[in-house]
């Protein structure tokens, strides 16, 4: 990361906790690695962004029906999805700085290092070693090549390295008052699999016709072996979650529709398309036949917000073959009885979360000539805003606060509002561009006498006198998620 993009990284971190975005989960005991908590404004905006993402799924397609499955599951769930087996990642140990990397992350490091250095063959053959060990899973191989390449600890600087072991990255614990008796249960890694589950229940109940889809957004869990960059890798954290299912064969030209539909999604909340990028997987995972990663630019390089996967018939199948319980659907147009496939998308709800503080902070010059003056502004979309508006009072006394809370207990039944009558009205304005509320409503004497505001746009800054009556339409036409949904249809 160079200098410029590592500040940035710092001032969105510092910037989300000044003001109430997120927060280290237990601060006061030192916090917890890798787990965080959203603050008062965080978790509105957070809120926002899931309504857009159900809304845009679930509400705009007539096939598509959403749940809430429980985050524990029947511990059967994993075997039959292949976690228990194989949600595992190499790491290994540095002896003298006692630090714990991912061991095909560090090989993956020395790649870039060298394509860097114009060394490409060295970089495509290490490359391959790596691929062959990673598809043989042979660990050992993993800890030679790492000797081989000089690989050193970025801390110690040493390469006294331990043998490389396999991590399971699902939590367990135990389910039941007894010790003994208890029954080892694991925190979902993935809300996926309590989709699938629910395939029957749904399709039955719904009277759902493939394709058909079902949504969900819920908490996950995985024990990173190093998780770092802010709420991009967390230990819990939220997913939101589709499974299509369609009928076999049809599965890639779904797979290349919902690529379509999820980036437009995704732009349409105003970020500059160049910093958006599909990146195929070359290397596929066993169950798929297409993969792909919806990638954002980060402050730290191009990295993945969302998976678009076509999962064939892997899930469904694994969990008829475990329960014992037939799972097909009958196909009454073409007279057939089969297990659907499935295209999966996938996004992680703080890494979305991560993409909007990136894209909206902003820092602006406002220097004169007689004045330096800088503002810092959440330019969010104002669909997605914490806060609609603020109603301000130009001072704390002539009536003016009490028609400023007037003014604000009649949009406050429709909008999040915030009012504030302290310090002057340059201060109240900055609090607000810091927070992103796209609107400031400003109460002075002349409000009394014609029962008009002036309401100053967060963007261009400029103000206008408007008539109070005005205010739930002007502002309910820039914040509305229903415009933004437009966009979609
Ligand atoms: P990565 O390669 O970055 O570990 P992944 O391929 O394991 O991600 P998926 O299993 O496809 O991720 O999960 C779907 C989405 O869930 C990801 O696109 C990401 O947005 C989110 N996600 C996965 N792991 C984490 C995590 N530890 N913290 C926050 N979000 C995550």
């Amino acid at each position: 990361m160079s200098k410029q993009t590592d500040d940035f990284f710092k001032n969105i971190i510092s910037h989300a906790k000044e003001y109430g975005f997120v927060f280290p989960s237990s601060e006061i005991y030192d916090g917890l690695s890798a787990v965080y908590d959203y603050g008062q404004l965080g978790s509105e905006l957070k809120n926002n962004l899931k309504a857009y993402w159900w809304k845009a799924m679930v509400q705009l397609n007539e096939n598509i029906v959403g749940i809430d499955a429980a985050i524990f599951m029947h511990p059967t769930t994993w075997k039959a999805s292949g976690h228990v087996d194989g949600f595992n990642d190499p790491m290994i140990d540095n002896k003298d700085s006692k630090k714990r990397y991912r061991a095909d992350q560090l090989i993956e490091e020395k790649i870039d290092r060298y394509e860097k250095d114009g060394k490409t063959d060295k970089a495509a053959q290490l490359q391959k070693d790596l691929d062959d060990a990673l598809n043989a899973d042979d660990l050992a191989r993993l800890k030679t090549i790492i000797e081989e390449h000089n690989i050193v600890c970025p801390v110690s600087g040493t390469k006294n390295w331990t043998e490389v072991r396999q991590f399971n990255l699902m939590f367990a614990t135990q389910m039941g008052a007894m010790a003994d008796g208890a029954e080892q249960v694991y925190l979902r890694p993935e809300t996926a699999q309590g989709i699938f589950v629910n395939f029957l229940n749904v399709q039955k109940t719904g009277r759902m016709k493939v394709p058909f889809g079902i949504a969900q957004i819920g908490k996950a869990f995985r024990n990173e072996v190093i998780a770092r960059q802010f709420i991009m890798r967390m230990r819990e954290f939220e997913q939101m979650e589709l499974q299509f299912f369609v009928r076999p064969g049809s599965e890639l030209e779904w797979y290349n529709r919902w690529k379509e539909t999820r980036l437009k999604w995704h732009l349409a909340l105003g970020a500059d398309p160049a910093k958006y990028r599909f990146h195929d997987h070359v290397k596929l995972a066993h169950y798929a036949n297409a993969a792909v990663d919806i990638e954002y630019e980060f402050p730290f390089g191009f990295k993945e917000v969302e998976g678009i996967h076509s999962r064939t018939d892997f899930d469904l199948k694994q969990h008829q073959e475990y329960s014992k319980k037939k799972i097909q659907y009958f196909d009454t147009e073409i007279n057939q009885n089969y297990i659907p496939y499935v295209v999966e998308t996938s996004i992680g709800l703080d890494r979305l979360f991560l993409t909007v503080l990136a894209n909206s902070l902003v820092q602006e010059d406002l220097s004169t000539e007689d004045k330096q003056d800088s503002r810092v502004v959440l330019k969010f979309h104002p669909a997605i805003a914490p806060v609609k508006a603020a109603v301000l009072p130009l001072t704390k006394k002539d009536g003016l606060p009490e028609k400023a809370r007037e003014i604000m207990n009649s949009l406050k039944l429709d909008y999040n509002i915030q009012y504030d009558e302290k310090d002057s009205i340059g201060k109240r304005y900055r609090r607000q561009d810091a927070i992103g509320t796209p609107f400031c409503i400003t109460v002075d004497h002349q409000s009394l006498e014609d029962n008009t505001v002036t309401i100053r746009h967060r963007d261009s800054m400029e103000q206008e006198r408007v008539a109070v009556d005005q205010l739930g339409t002007i502002i309910g036409n820039r914040v509305s998620l229903t415009n933004l949904l437009k966009e979609l249809v």
